[in-house]
């Protein structure tokens, strides 16, 4: 009987041990080989040449209980390592294609770019798109990390496994397959999981180690028992179970499992890692330097502030009915101000639009003029809040009058606005003790007044482009760990020279190769949310370092024999069982770190 569960049962540790050493790297399966065929060898041999001790019953349990502990050991590990499951099971396998009449259910891999798909209330959105028809929100937060729904309407873009809400959806395919924002991501994910960081290196130094310290352990207990007992059974029990306790196999596994959690966390809440090495380093950055336009500000000109002799919504409607004909950015600005409002902008005709200066228009049977100072000049009428003026001239804003029955009636600034989520932002940095910085190629005026704003304690203003890396240099010189935020296109080398570059969201873009971590959402909060997960990446990593090598080096004592004297004696089943067990400690170690919150 324990011819054929050795040969049945044990084949399998035989083979995969036989790979180990062939590839010269020996390792856990080596060494359970070894154990197994001493077992068998000794036994086999005692039966034949004396007849009076055997090995059986222990070398049968053995493999058995290495059997079942490696199946439960697969399976905590497959269930911690499913991140990329859960991502793609995001995508729906089958589509509403929109055709001549109706629509067809067909399979999302038939959908090609072109094809119109209707999303109904509820359902996946299964390809990435732009909505031809229809108003809803959709939940990106598993691609995004952002919780609330996102609006969405004519001309937006859409992307696949998102999920859509209450209303329907007629989208126009623009990626399939593997061009998916989802792919990408997935992609990342994959690489950043398989991309070495220097703890797995160390963990895999460690594994190596341990097979020698494990034969070496092995002979000392063989040569020990021998000269205590005289050779027999004992002797070759006790270097079977210390040669099986030895198995570095939850040590193999301490690293990568944190890994690939921690990598799936991130990605879960908006965060790609394309190095690993950057997630490892983020913990210790002391310094964060801000791209302030379009990181910490919107990146467009919005109406900061407004003055009005009546009511600002009524100049403001106004100035929108004026501007209704103008593609300049400030026309823009000051219709998407009264439509955020909800003001009714009233009748307008006979624009006209004058060269530098503004635009002509007549709103509601009366002549308005909006524009600059230039146009003041040249309408030749009074100036008039002085104050307000020259306030947002401090904060380099731009200003805009209405202009109406020969005087002015209201004026409104201009500004890049900040994002609301900054000022958070940098308070949480700070609270953490990074200290934080900003960096722009805008005006002196304007940085110091957003730099004002958002408190942040060092800026640099007016820095062109190709300087941008030198100042992060200048930094690193005085000896700190920095990381930049930036849009990672005229950031590259900017991002390349930081000890972490974090290029952020241009959301369904995900391929920036200058940086190490990409923020899919265009959220400041999300680097507090990266130097959180790194410190939890760091914590659990040592902790399941310390369950693996901990174990061993209580387990393999005893497995020698240490204990024998006060009668605790390990049999090689029990050892296995014990071998097992903390490989199975050390993946639910790592599970446990989804429970972790790291939000700011
Ligand atoms: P531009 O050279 O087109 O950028 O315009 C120069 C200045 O003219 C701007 O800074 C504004 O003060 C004013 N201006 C031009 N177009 C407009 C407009 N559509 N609405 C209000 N002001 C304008």
């Amino acid at each position: 009987f324990s011819i054929i569960v050795f040969l049945y049962g044990g084949i399998p540790f035989l083979r995969m041990g036989r790979d180990e050493l062939e590839d010269r790297e020996p390792g856990m399966m080596a060494l359970i080989s070894l154990a197994i065929f001493v077992a068998f060898t000794y036994s086999m041999g005692s039966l034949f040449l004396s007849g009076s001790s055997s090995f059986f019953w222990e070398l049968v349990t053995l493999i058995d209980v290495m059997l079942l502990g490696h199946w439960i050991e697969m399976r905590s590990v497959r269930k911690a390592s499913g991140a990329l499951e859960e991502l793609k099971e995001l995508m729906p396998d089958t589509a509403e294609k929109i055709t001549e009449n109706g629509t067809d259910e067909v399979r999302v891999s038939e959908l090609e770019e072109g094809d119109k798909v209707l999303v109904r209330p509820g359902d996946s959105i299964p390809v990435d798109g732009k909505v031809y028809d229809g108003e809803s929100s959709v939940d990106e937060s598993m691609v995004t990390g952002e919780s609330k729904p996102v609006d969405k309407s004519e001309g937006d873009e859409v992307i696949g496994g998102t999920v859509n809400n209450e209303g329907s959806l007629r989208i126009e395919v623009t990626a399939t397959g593997d061009e998916t924002a989802l792919s990408g991501i997935m992609n990342l994910v994959e690489e950043a999981q398989k991309s070495e960081s220097r703890s797995q290196k160390l963990a895999d130094r460690a594994a190596g180690w341990l097979f020698y310290i494990a034969l070496g352990s092995g002979l000392v207990t063989g040569v020990a028992w021998t000269l205590a007992v005289g050779f027999g059974l004992t002797v070759i029990e006790r270097v079977v179970t210390v040669l099986v306790i030895a198995c570095p196999h939850a040590l193999g596994l301490a690293v990568p499992l944190v890994v690939a959690i921690n990598t799936s966390m991130a990605a879960q809440n908006g965060i790609l890692v394309r190095d690993r090495i950057a997630m490892e380093e983020a913990r210790t950055i002391d310094t964060v330097v801000f791209d302030k336009t379009g990181t910490l500000t919107e990146g467009e000109q919005s109406v900061v502030d407004i003055k009005a002799v009546s009511q600002e919504d009524e100049v403001l409607g106004k100035m929108a009915a004026a501007e209704s004909d103008s593609e300049h950015v400030i026309a823009e600005a000051i219709r998407n101000e009264a439509e955020d409002r909800g003001i009714d902008i009233p009748e307008s005709s006979g624009f006209e639009s004058i060269s530098g200066k503004g635009v002509r228009a007549e709103v509601g049977g009366i002549e308005v003029h909006v524009g600059g100072p230039n146009m003041l000049e040249h309408l030749e009428v009074k100036k008039r809040f002085e104050d307000f003026v020259e306030r947002s001239g401090r904060k380099g804003r731009t200003v805009v009058y209405l202009v109406e029955d020969g005087e002015v009636r209201g004026a409104v600034a201009l500004a890049d606005r900040i994002r609301d989520k900054s000022r958070e932002a940098v308070k949480k940095l700070q609270n953490r003790g990074v200290e934080v910085a900003m960096l722009t190629g805008d005006s002196e005026d304007v940085a110091a007044s957003v730099a004002e704003e958002l408190n942040i304690d060092t800026h640099f203003a007016e820095v062109l482009p190709e300087d941008k890396d030198s100042k992060i240099q200048e930094l690193q010189n005085q000896g700190k760990k920095v990381a930049m935020v930036g849009d990672g296109v005229n950031d590259a080398p900017a991002l390349t020279r930081a000890n972490v570059g974090i290029a952020i969201g241009s959301g369904t873009d995900v391929a920036v190769e200058s940086a190490d971590v990409i923020l899919v959402k265009n959220n400041p909060k999300a680097v507090v949310k990266l130097l959180n997960l790194s410190d939890l990446n760091y914590r659990k990593m040592l902790q399941n370092l310390f369950w693996a090598t901990g174990y061993n080096a209580l387990a393999i004592p005893l497995a020698a024999g240490i204990a024998a004297p006060v009668g605790v004696m390990l049999s090689p089943a029990v050892g296995a069982g014990i071998m097992s067990l903390s490989t199975v400690i050390v993946a639910i170690n790592a599970q446990l770190m989804r429970r972790k919150s790291i939000n700011p």
